[in-house]
């Protein structure tokens, strides 16, 4: 297995002097196993790894792309009209994403071609799609030696938490989602006040199901890649947001004994320095728990021989 980052900046993209390094184009990770390729969510990095996989001298020899959908936020869908395969007529793609009752997937992705967003419309895309609408807690196979299992996340409007196992490694996408602790965000938007809430105890839980969704993507996994967008103090200003912090990540990596953590999901404000200074931080506390820890960058390419 190797993962490489191609997009890893939460809410919209950015660009300037001070996000070079770590890139301004939003969610999108390129998983390959052997001959399966996996993409995970299609932010603004989808177009530039849609541009890899279409130059005659691509990386990967492949015309069947299967992709994951964390939720259908802008930042995790905004790439997809740009992904180049879709105009190749070879191509074959397979677009994962939560059933949702009142709105099919399908109509989601692919109204986002077509009028009045888009110059040419999903139906005229010469690639051949087709949508699966995944649930909660399940586990399948999209190869031989690739299994997908799926968790409910705690965001606004509910996202979906994958993990990709394979012989040759095993990769956690857990983004977005907030700690299971305060709020439990289902379909309808949570307001916050600063009162103290308290859950109910079908919320608790729901909560405490999620917790355990995720530790179990997260157990023994190679690579944890982790929604942190925000530090502690920020937090405590937005949990309704549906985000999470560096100090939970590295508290559920280390109880899944997972090997290396991946901060992913940066605010689009955090500065190439600030997120050095982040990373500087918490790669010292994550080290007293045994665990490896890097803040997502785009080019970040991780294998298990070495981890770049
Ligand atoms: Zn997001
Ligand atoms: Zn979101």
């Amino acid at each position: 297995m190797q993962v490489r980052i191609w997009g890893c900046r939460g809410s919209y993209p950015v660009s300037g002097a001070d996000f070079v390094r770590y890139g301004g184009n939003t969610s999108c990770i390129e998983v390959q196993v052997n001959d399966t390729l996996i993409v995970l969510d299609a932010g603004t990095g989808i177009r530039p790894l849609g541009q890899a996989l279409c130059s005659p001298d691509s990386h990967i020899k492949t015309n069947r792309v299967h992709v994951f959908i964390t939720h259908t936020h802008w930042d995790h869908i905004m790439g997809f009209p740009f992904f180049q395969p879709l105009r190749d007529i070879d191509t074959y793609l397979t677009v994962y994403g939560l059933r949702r009752s009142e709105r099919p997937l399908e109509e989601t992705l692919a109204g986002s071609l077509g009028k009045p967003l888009f110059p040419i419309p999903f139906t005229s895309q010469p690639a051949r799609t087709d949508f699966r609408e995944v649930d909660f807690y399940t586990t399948f196979a999209i190869a031989p030696d690739v299994q997908v299992t799926t968790a409910r996340l705690n965001h606004p409007y509910r996202a979906v938490g994958y993990r990709i196992s394979s012989p040759s490694g095993s990769l956690a996408y857990v983004t977005d989602t907030a700690p299971f602790d305060q709020i439990l965000f289902g379909d309808e938007q949570v307001s916050w006040s600063r009162e103290e809430r308290t859950l109910d105890e079908h919320s608790r839980e729901t909560l405490q199901r999620m917790h355990q969704g995720v530790l179990d993507l997260m157990v023994g996994a190679d690579w944890v890649i982790y929604d942190t967008m925000f530090e502690p103090e920020e937090y405590t200003k937005r949990p309704h947001w549906g985000h999470s912090t560096p100090d939970h990540a590295i508290g559920l990596a280390a109880q899944a004994q997972a090997r290396h953590l991946i901060l992913f999901h940066h605010d689009p404000h955090r500065t190439d320095r600030e997120i050095d200074a982040i990373e500087g931080r918490y790669r010292a506390r994550a080290a007293e728990v045994d665990l490896m820890l890097s803040a997502a960058r785009e080019g970040l390419t991780l294998t298990r021989e070495s981890d770049q």
